[in-house]
């Protein structure tokens, strides 16, 4: 097998014996990239010679036997809202199209000193507002199974990126469902942890209240190794939580006999597509198959999820797009002759007309007059979201789920109808709401060929029995393996 199409934990083996160099690992990446990127589209930038210069220093590790943790040498990609210092990051928007961070990301400190190798700078919608990464103010990413298709969004490049093998893994953020959802319709596994077990320091913020940075990979194991890669408290991040991190991996094994499993009556939504039904259907008889216990819940508040998250995410989101004004942070708007006209014209031209709708929707919701009657109402309706789980929590240790209505659709089919695609998150948002941890795993497959996720979700910082339950369907399952017809 060639090396790009492996997992992070089969290449961090090979390292490790001195198998393979991880230049040789990068330079196979990279190559895979210039084979097939030209057909995916889920790269903004790659950078060559800064890959290449931290797989030499990985080498250099490895070979001295020094502080090697099993990221050391391993190829990832980045979604392009992570800031990297000295590295573009645009968030896919043209008002950051010249701004280069003078400081890494947490996470991304975090790998560089594990030694990782960074491929570059993933696809997404602008400012991480969309479904499908058709929002991206500079290419559309063609989902690897099927090129006439969306790869899901907003972290799109991301799992587009894993299932085309243009890297070993990648990190993305998860604020409505775009680590789970994009996972789900390219075939990949997708988490989105606890909100508070990953700092957001460095990260460009949509809704603060919900953002969560999460890894898209190949299989489980690989999302417990770089999880643990990326967890824990960072006191640059207020909401970050001071937690022990456990060794995901190892915990890995445990069974899944007689646990319980809830099913959410609400989530089998009108206009589901038959074929999801029946993938789900499936999964659960896995699952029963290994011993576990199904459980009938009720999350009553389900249905006003959506309105709900479309007041806090547009309202937070308001408030955080208000720096770029022009005067700090990327483009400013040229031949203006007053400060109220740069402001102006700097932010009609540099955002898009999806941010746009969502800056002008928050900023509604939050002025005086309308604040108790939207925001604040959104508030405690969110309150009442995250008590459906507690109280679903006190009577099963994890609920599975569907992960979106459908599987990938096509360009522009939800694009005319901004409602429509907002509906589609029905299935993810409720976790962000909560802010519990939540996967996607590969679990079934359409009649044309299309990937079809499985979603669990777990209590506040159950990540590793959320990892444990996804890795006994993984391998109890073959979803996993089959990979996109990229090579034919
Ligand atoms: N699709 C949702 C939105 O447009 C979620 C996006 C996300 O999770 N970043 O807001």
């Amino acid at each position: 097998m060639e090396l790009y199409a492996r997992t992070i934990a089969e290449v961090s083996d090979l390292l490790r014996r001195q198998e393979v160099s991880a230049v040789e690992v990068t330079r196979d990446v990279l190559r895979r990239i210039a084979a097939v990127d030209g057909r995916v589209g889920a790269y903004l930038l790659v950078d060559e010679a800064g890959a290449l210069e931290q797989a030499a220093a990985a080498d250099r590790r490895l070979a001295a036997g020094e502080a090697v943790t099993p990221l050391t040498g391993i190829p990832l990609g980045l979604k392009d809202l992570l800031s990297t210092r000295g590295v573009a990051t645009t968030c896919a928007s043209k008002i950051l199209a010249d701004y280069v961070p003078a400081y890494d990301a947490t996470v991304v400190a975090r790998l560089r000193q594990a030694g990782a190798v960074f491929t570059g700078k993933l696809n997404m919608d602008e400012f991480a507002m969309g479904s499908s990464t058709e929002n991206s103010a500079y290419q559309p990413t063609r989902n690897p199974w099927d090129p006439e298709r969306v790869p899901g969004g907003s972290s799109g490049g991301s799992a587009a990126a894993v299932a085309a093998d243009e890297c070993l893994a990648a990190l993305g953020s998860d604020t409505g469902g775009s680590i789970r959802q994009p996972a789900s319709f390219c075939g990949v596994v997708g988490l989105k942890p606890t909100y508070g077990r990953v700092s957001r320091y460095g990260l460009v913020a949509f809704a603060s209240s919900l953002d969560q940075i999460g890894p898209l990979t190949k299989t489980v194991t690989d999302s417990a190794l770089l999880l643990g890669g990326i967890a824990g408290h960072d006191p640059r991040d207020s909401t970050s939580v001071p937690r022990e991190v456990p060794d995901f991996r190892e915990q890995l094994a445990a069974e899944i006999k007689g646990r319980r499993l809830g099913i959410p009556r609400e989530y089998f939504v009108a206009g589901m597509d038959p074929e999801v039904r029946a993938a789900f259907d499936q999964a659960v008889a896995v699952f029963t198959g290994l011993g576990a216990e199904i459980v009938d819940l009720s999350l009553p508040h389900t249905e006003y999820a959506v309105a709900t998250y479309y007041l806090v995410a547009t309202a937070e989101a308001s408030s955080n797009l208000a720096r770029y004004d022009g005067v700090k942070y990327g483009r400013r708007a040229a031949g203006v002759d007053n400060l109220l006209e740069m402001y102006y014209r700097t932010r009609a031209e540099g955002f898009g007309p999806e941010v746009k709708r969502r800056i002008m929707l928050g900023t509604y919701a939050l002025s005086a007059g309308y604040y108790d009657a939207y925001y604040r109402k959104a508030q405690q309706v969110r309150t009442l979201i995250r008590q459906d789980f507690e109280q679903a929590f006190s009577r099963c240790d994890l609920i599975v789920a569907p992960v979106c209505p459908t599987p990938a659709f096509r360009f522009g089919e939800k694009l005319a109808d901004p409602l429509q695609m907002y509906l589609s998150d029905v299935l993810t948002i409720p976790v962000n709401l909560a802010g519990l941890p939540a996967i996607s795993v590969p679990g079934g497959c359409s009649r044309a060929g299309l990937p079809i996720g499985l979603q669990l979700i777990a209590a506040p910082f159950a990540e590793a029995s959320l990892l444990q339950a996804a890795y006994q369907f993984e391998q109890a399952t073959d979803w996993h393996r089959r990979r996109p017809p990229l090579d034919v």
